[in-house]
């Protein structure tokens, strides 16, 4: 992070609504890891950093809370998440469980066509990788996990995966060092061959080793910031966008 204000956010689209790249940018910071654990987000201060009304940011914020990427706190303010350890071993106990279900599914309804789309999207991964386009990376990290889902067509299924994804990329990114929120390209390669095997008991262990080795590189021990430079981590929102603010 350097100390220089960011260019401003070009959608390319030319209008875009005002609220939705606020949103999209307060995403971004979070999910890249450049707001520390237990920050709070000032009403006030974001207002002024993106030139906007207050009652705009608090919209954005609640919007967030609810989807669990921020914690309201009443009669405090609003708050980058700074889940307790408990709350880690929960969470990534329900993934490995979760996931365990899964590919008991998977290994029996595996077909051609499934396979396919697994190895289009780990070439993806190794490509990104190789580019060192970590933006990318983590969003297809991500993305592997719910195409495993996604395979059985059970919308139940999925849409409780991307719930445990979201709760669990939010500590990925304030709990991992050095941004390196992404997993192992090697890892999702070996459990697609123990799918492609029908290996059962193998691609079972390498589900569960993967997810302890997410959770093992989380670093808890962060201490609460004493000050957090906004200007830095937050780009204006660009001309193109404002437009649509008196909407
Ligand atoms: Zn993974």
């Amino acid at each position: 992070m350097t100390a220089k204000r960011p260019r401003p956010i070009r959608s390319g689209k030319g209008r875009v609504d005002l609220d939705e790249a606020i949103y999209a940018e307060i995403s971004r910071a979070i999910l890249h890891g450049q707001l520390q654990a237990g920050t709070k987000l000032p009403e006030h201060k974001l207002a002024e950093l993106f030139d906007v009304s207050r009652e705009r940011i608090r919209k954005v914020l609640h919007r967030l809370a609810a989807e669990r990427r921020l914690e309201v706190i009443p009669n405090r303010g609003t708050f980058v998440p700074r889940p307790s350890g408990d709350d880690v071993r929960v969470i990534y106990q329900a993934h490995r469980v979760f996931e365990a279900g899964i590919i008991e599914l998977l290994v029996r309804t595996m077909d051609d066509s499934i396979m396919a789309r697994l190895d289009a999207h780990l070439a993806a991964e190794r490509d990104a990788a190789r580019r060192g386009d970590r933006a990318e990376s983590v969003r297809l990290s991500g993305a592997f996990h719910l195409l495993l889902v996604d395979a059985l067509g059970n919308s139940e299924l999925s849409r409780f995966s991307r719930e445990l994804l979201s709760r669990s990329s939010v500590m990925v990114s304030v709990y991992e060092p050095a941004q390196s929120s992404v997993c192992a390209v090697d890892e999702h390669g070996a459990l697609v061959d123990a799918l492609r095997q029908r290996d059962l008991t193998k691609a079972l262990a390498l589900s569960r080793e993967h997810y302890d080795h997410i959770e093992q590189r989380l670093k808890l021990d962060q201490a609460v910031p004493r000050h957090q430079d906004f200007a830095a981590v937050f780009r204006p929102v660009a001309a193109s966008e404002r437009r649509s603010r008196n909407r």
